[in-house]
């Protein structure tokens, strides 16, 4: 026997079997559902063993991810830093930047001036927009490169202000620079659905 559910038509009886609907009506009001995330980690990292590492899956923009380190969680994985890459939102020291935003359009300095990643040292703000706004498949990897780079040096900069017993002023001081960045949202859809080549954001 196994649990395919092909040769035993009865192991198939899932939850979304028996209840009609449940996936499409459960994916209909999850984004509408406001939970807190802090309150959460806070509730959840307790009980979990002293001692070992606290994984929690999903999580998150910067901020969530050092609000997060606060509440005693250790390790993340999440697409955002790639799915927010391909829809053309960056992030950075000074917070998000919207690249099609047209107040790039001929900022020649990089990205973002303290990092040290390939796409920050070789190319400007208004070459990664026109890549973009053109539907260059290389907007993606630039883009991609550049996010990737920033969460895995945040997570050194986190644990070094651990080390240092600094992480206190770390995470005031990193949530007062990332709310000076754009007002962009998270994206949802998929990439080509935001590589815009219309309309131009004239913020
Ligand atoms: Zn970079």
């Amino acid at each position: 026997m196994t649990c395919s559910g092909r040769e035993t038509p009865n192991l198939r009886a899932t939850q979304v079997e028996i209840y009609e609907g449940l996936r499409a009506e459960s994916q209909n009001c999850w984004p509408s559902l406001r939970h807190d995330l802090g309150a959460l980690a806070d509730l959840a990292a307790p009980l979990l063993p002293a001692g070992q590492a606290r994984y929690l899956m999903g999580v998150g923009t910067p901020e969530d991810i050092v609000e997060c380190v606060g509440l005693g969680i250790d390790l993340f994985d999440c697409v955002m830093p790639t799915r927010c890459a391909r829809n053309g939102l960056l992030f950075t020291n000074r917070g998000k930047v919207v690249i099609k935003n047209a107040r790039y359009r001929n900022d020649q300095a990089p990205l973002d001036e303290a990092c040290d990643c390939y796409t920050c040292r070789n190319f400007s703000r208004a070459y990664l927009r026109h890549l973009f706004i053109a539907r260059e498949i290389l907007a993606l990897m630039l883009n991609t490169i550049h996010n990737v780079r920033f969460y895995l040096a945040l997570m050194e900069r986190i644990r070094t202000a651990i080390a240092g017993g600094a992480f206190e002023d770390f995470r005031q001081s990193f949530g007062q620079k990332q709310r000076d960045g754009d007002d962009g949202s998270i994206p949802e859809g998929r990439a080509d659905e935001n590589m815009n080549t219309e309309e131009e954001d004239e913020t």
